[in-house]
């Protein structure tokens, strides 16, 4: 990658406590696609519990931290059939509670991160029929292929996006392994409320900082890090705090499995150390370990990797 000598960075603070003290509480480069050298600090807010990354990229990083194939990756992935059969079944169980929840069988829903449809295409299939189907996406290529799908798709960063004309339709909207890569989460999960209509339900599922695995690779190589692309990093607590500021009930805390987060802190680790590099595995299975790697709900004595919430938008703001 042609790393520029000196990325962009800008400083961060915690989303709800900004001038509390933080603890740092590891650090890691991107073991995952080496688009940079440098080591990025993982901080702990000792107000509230929230992880952020500071200093972080800043805007004009963006280009060099989501490299080209990225995104490419994300569409090659979802051909191995079997994976997709898992991940299928575990979503199967989703749209179930998405409907229990919304309880509208002519709901519009959205996808906000809808990659190429893939989940679009399951709430199709396994959701009710007078369910209308839209999502989000910042990747064009990925954006045209869910629109080839038959969804409705608005191309471009959620962070950014003119969406007024979306305001107030929906009765469900996912945001699935996404709030942890925008700069600011907050304003992310405003401008996602504003496209619920009163009642409307919001699922959020994200990287849970109290999961086994991110407790053993606290230190730098939890695959839930995503170096350095996550900015901000939760636990059910925090994910709530958040939701419930801007007008969310919360209706549901769930906890899910993400077997692809154990593969990547495993990765990083050999990826980090000379003698070991060679027994890193070359080719991932997935990129963006979060998104694509499907959730299982909480097993009997297994802790979990995310955490997701479903809430209720409360009053229109
Ligand atoms: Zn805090």
């Amino acid at each position: 990658m042609g790393s520029p000598a000196t990325l962009p960075v800008e400083d961060a603070a915690c989303l709800f406590c900004p001038t509390a003290p933080w603890a740092e509480i590891g650090r890691g480069r991107d073991y995952e696609y080496d688009t940079v050298p440098d080591l990025f600090t993982l901080r702990r807010c000792t107000g509230c519990g929230l992880v952020f990354v500071a200093p972080r990229p800043g805007p004009a990083a963006m280009r060099v931290i989501y490299p080209s194939n990225y995104y490419a990756y994300r569409e090659e992935e979802i051909e191995r059939p079997l994976l997709k059969r898992f991940r299928d079944r575990i979503e199967g169980g989703k749209v179930r509670r998405y409907r229990r929840l919304v309880a509208d069988d002519t709901a519009a829903v959205v996808d906000v991160g809808c990659g190429d449809g893939r989940l679009l295409d399951i709430l199709r299939r396994l959701g009710p029929s007078g369910w209308r189907l839209a999502g989000i996406e910042v990747a064009d290529a990925a954006a045209r292929r869910a629109a080839e799908r038959g969804f409705e798709v608005r191309t471009g960063d959620l962070e950014t996006l003119d969406l007024t004309r979306w305001n107030g339709r929906f009765g469900l909207a996912l945001v699935h392994q996404v709030i942890e890569h925008t700069r600011d989460p907050r304003d992310a999960v405003r401008r996602i409320a504003r496209l619920l209509r009163s009642g409307g339900v919001l699922s959020v599922e994200t990287p849970d900082t109290r999961g086994w695995d991110a407790r053993i690779f606290r230190r730098g190589y939890w695959g839930g890090y995503h170096i350095p692309r996550h900015f901000y990093l939760f636990d059910a607590s925090t994910l709530s705090r958040l939701l419930v500021e801007q007008g969310f009930e919360v209706v549901s805390v769930r906890s899910i499995l993400s077997p692809a987060f154990w593969v990547y802190s495993v990765h990083n680790a050999l990826a980090d150390s000379p003698r070991l590099r060679r027994l890193a595995p070359s080719r991932l299975p997935h990129p963006h370990p979060p998104r694509r790697a499907g959730g299982r709900d909480s097993l009997p004595g297994c802790s979990t990797a995310a955490t997701s919430i479903g809430t209720r938008r409360r009053h229109p703001g």
